[in-house]
C-alpha cells in the first residue's frame, strides 16, 4: 500500500478514491473516522489519506489525482518573482515574500 494523496477535505478524498476506482486502481481511505470524531478541523497530522492498494498503481493514481487538482497545466516548475526576485513553488499564485500576484 502507498500513500497517493492526503486532504482534510473528506468530500475530496472520495471523489480522488471514485476517480481511481473509474480507472480499475483499487485505493482505502485513511484516517475518515479520526477525523469525523474530532468535529473540527483535524489536525495536521491526521489528515484523510488515500492509499492505493498496489504500489505498482501508485505512479499511474499520483497522475490522475494531479490531473484533477487545479494546479493550470504547465506550471510544475517554481516561478520567480518579478518584483523581489524570490523564487516560490508551482502551487502559490502570489510571491511568498512580498505578496505580488503572479502573471500568467
Ligand atoms: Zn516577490
Amino acid at each position: 500500500m502507498r500513500r497517493v494523496y492526503g486532504s482534510f477535505d473528506l468530500v475530496a478524498v472520495h471523489h480522488a478514491r471514485n476517480v481511481l476506482a473509474s480507472e480499475g486502481i483499487g485505493a482505502v481511505v485513511r484516517n475518515e473516522i479520526l477525523s469525523s470524531a474530532a468535529g473540527e478541523l483535524p489536525p495536521a497530522d491526521c489528515q484523510i489519506e488515500l492509499w492505493v492498494l498496489s504500489d505498482a498503481d501508485a505512479p499511474r493514481a499520483e497522475a490522475l489525482l494531479r490531473f484533477e487538482s487545479d494546479v493550470p497545466e504547465g506550471s510544475v516548475a517554481p516561478w520567480r518573482c518579478d518584483r523581489c526576485g524570490e523564487e516560490s513553488e508551482a502551487q502559490f499564485t502570489q510571491c511568498w515574500q512580498c505578496g505580488l500576484v503572479r502573471q500568467p
